[in-house]
């Protein structure tokens, strides 16, 4: 297992990580961003969408599931909040945006239980105060791992 503790004061902070993260990934990259609401995870997708060369807006997908963004490479941003049940995952066919040549950004990834990918790069947003947030970057397996690691060098 690979992780990176950093302390984000401030939204630019956050944004700075977005970025970071933003430059180094590749093709079927899976990025989980776990928080409470407020916690940033919108926030952070927003810079990493920019980054990525998306030039749409970037917003919560409130009921959709899924947006697709076009960048250097495609953007695939799920917020599962009110993702159900297990008939609900099946129908959205996540292995064609897992195993594709984007990159999925996920919010609220615990929605997919086993079925989140286990070399998923996992932020894990935790509310400080009004500005502050922790934010526990982890790579478990494989790729997300090997992220982990370039991101701390680069
Ligand atoms: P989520 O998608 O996790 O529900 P949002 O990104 O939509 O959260 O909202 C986060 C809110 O917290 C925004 O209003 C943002 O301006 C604010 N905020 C304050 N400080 C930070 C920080 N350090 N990092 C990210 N967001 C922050
Ligand atoms: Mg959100």
């Amino acid at each position: 297992m690979a992780e990176l503790k950093v302390q984000s004061r401030s939204v630019a902070d956050t944004h700075r990580w977005a970025r970071r993260l933003a430059r180094i990934v590749q093709p079927g990259d899976v990025l989980a961003l776990k928080g409470d609401l407020g916690a940033g995870k919108t926030t952070f997708t927003q810079a990493f969408a920019d980054e990525l060369g998306v030039e749409a807006v970037v917003n919560s997908p409130t009921f959709t599931l899924i947006k697709e963004y076009h960048g250097r490479l495609m953007l695939y941003h799920m917020d599962l909040y009110r993702l159900e049940d297990e008939a609900d995952i099946q129908a959205m066919g996540l292995d064609e945006y897992f195993y594709g040549d984007g990159v999925c950004v996920i919010e609220w990834p615990e929605r997919l239980g086993p079925e989140l990918p286990d070399d998923a790069i996992t932020l894990e947003i935790g509310h400080v105060s009004a500005d502050e947030r922790s934010i526990r970057i982890v790579g478990r397996h494989g790729r997300g791992r090997e992220r982990i690691k370039e991101l701390a060098t680069a």
